[in-house]
């Protein structure tokens, strides 16, 4: 080679090489915007609205902003939908929730959601898991439920640098809102004892009963609005996974199991076991009284009983199944910290919202093909006394631990149909089902009608004679006039 083409080559290598660097600091450049653009500060973000706006302008085709009504002092009460489809209910999707900060001095739980919201925005367009997640579940996040108690305690916080055990914990009525949902345990443990309904129980509000705070108004119908299937609502003052029940039948502490008992423990295990402490960790947390629990795990009632939680009102008054996380041993902690709690939790955040697909998932149709909704889905072996019930598009979603089930259905006009389920590890088992109307047998009435008439109906007219009715006579009073009447007494 000689001196002069070996210059060319060198100057052609040196352009070359400029180039290359030039794209790479280019590259590294868009790479470093792009990492600022979607990562979020590790703050006590004041304006959780202008957050979640913010991932819906980096997000808008996966994400939705809505807010489900106002705290007392009328601050919103946020959500961010997160969604293939945001603000759609696909028919056989399963609907998610987390709700964070309902205690105002617990305020970890508030940024993790939004971390998580980010986390699940910026991720999507490459991360297969994300896609499988968002594609298939319709996830809602709520990273504050008691807007005005985390303003109090803020405040403190700002000032001081740490926030006194209980102050802010409550709404700006200074009411607990993990104690305010209304008490059905008591209704459930009665209907337990006489075989009355062991889901969706209702409680007709008593003159004795607290009265219901704004917060806690909004998310029950929130609650009642979408087919929640699975939740967990995020704390802080210990580091434990607690699942219902919460109140026990006497009060006192002790261990209250739910008829779905031990898949709540998975759930609850779930959490714990993928956090990077919460499971095995061997201090206790610094206040009196506290203890280690055996796996990162408690049932509600066992550590403590307390009625109106929002963990058993989610069990027992709608098809959702509802934990309550702690997230560590300090309620309020510094900013400083709030980096390495994201990276405690992110994992279980994400298997938690995972087991949305667990378990039997499906559609309930009658002959003619249109959904039926409110049928009833009973696991009748192994029995498992909870019943969850269909959608308003007749979809359902029973979560159960990987077995084989056969599994009742129920709705008014159809007979009961009986299928026989596989519940594998890890899989969703989808299953249609077609419901026959019933129709009345005409013979068969008459049947059964003419043996009332003759073997129980005089048996209830003499009942009746005895107890002092006269048939025939006027009756003494209008009461008794209506029960004769009642009774067919000619
Ligand atoms: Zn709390």
């Amino acid at each position: 080679m000689d001196a002069s083409r070996n210059l060319l080559v060198q100057s052609g290598n040196q352009s070359q090489s400029t180039i290359r660097h030039v794209y790479k600091v280019f590259i590294l450049l868009a790479i470093t915007v792009t990492i600022h653009v979607h990562s979020l500060d590790f703050v006590y973000h004041q304006d959780i609205g202008q957050v979640l706006h913010n991932i819906h302008e980096k997000c808008p085709n996966l994400t939705r902003v809505y807010t489900i009504g106002s705290s007392v002092k009328g601050r919103s009460l946020w959500v961010i939908e997160i969604s293939d489809n945001p603000g759609e209910h696909e028919v056989g999707e399963p609907e998610f929730k987390y709700i964070a900060n309902m205690h105002g001095n617990e305020p970890a739980g508030r940024e993790l959601l939004l971390q998580l919201a980010n986390h699940l925005c910026r991720k999507y367009s490459r991360d297969r898991r994300v896609q499988r997640l968002v594609n298939n579940t319709r996830i809602h996040l709520m990273p504050c439920m008691n807007p005005d108690g985390f303003h109090e305690s803020y405040l403190v916080y700002n000032r001081t640098g740490e926030v006194p055990p209980f102050y802010g914990r409550g709404n700006a009525n200074g009411v607990d809102l993990n104690r305010n949902f209304p008490d059905l345990i008591s209704i459930y443990y009665e209907n337990e004892r006489t075989n009355g309904p062991n889901h969706h129980i209702t409680r007709t509000p008593q003159p004795e009963d607290p009265i219901m705070q704004p917060e806690v108004e909004a998310v029950i119908a929130w609650m009642h609005k979408h087919p929640f299937v699975l939740s967990a609502n995020l704390h802080e003052g210990e580091l434990v996974a607690n699942y219902p029940f919460d109140t026990s039948r006497t009060n006192r502490n002790f261990y209250s199991a739910c008829p779905d008992d031990e898949l709540f423990r998975h759930l609850a295990t779930t959490y714990a076991e993928n956090h990077a402490t919460m499971r095995d960790r061997k201090n206790l947390c610094p206040y009196g009284g506290a203890h280690l629990f055996e796996n990162g795990i408690t049932n509600g009632a066992d550590w403590y009983s307390v009625t109106g939680s929002m963990q058993d009102y989610n069990y027992l008054a709608t098809n959702c199944f509802d934990i309550t996380t702690e997230l560590g041993c300090t309620k309020f902690p510094p900013e400083n910290r709030l980096r390495e709690i994201w990276d405690d939790n992110r994992e279980s955040l994400l298997k938690f919202l995972e087991k949305a697909q667990m378990g039997v998932h499906g559609v309930v149709r009658s002959q003619n093909g249109s959904r039926i909704r409110d049928a009833v889905v009973e696991v009748a072996g192994p029995r498992i006394g909870h019943d969850v019930t269909t959608a308003k598009d007749g979809d359902f979603w029973r979560l159960l631990l990987p077995g084989l089930y056969t599994i009742n259905f129920h709705a008014e006009g159809f007979k009961s149909k009986s299928e026989t389920v596989t519940v594998r590890k890890g899989k969703t088992t989808w299953v249609e089902v077609t419901m026959e109307t019933e129709t009345i047998d005409v013979e068969c009435f008459s049947r059964q009608w003419k043996d009332l008439e003759e073997n129980a109906l005089p048996h209830l007219k003499a009942l009746v004679k005895r107890m002092g009715f006269h048939p025939g006579r006027r009756c003494p009073s209008k009461v008794e006039t209506i029960i004769a009447e009642k009774l067919f007494i000619p």
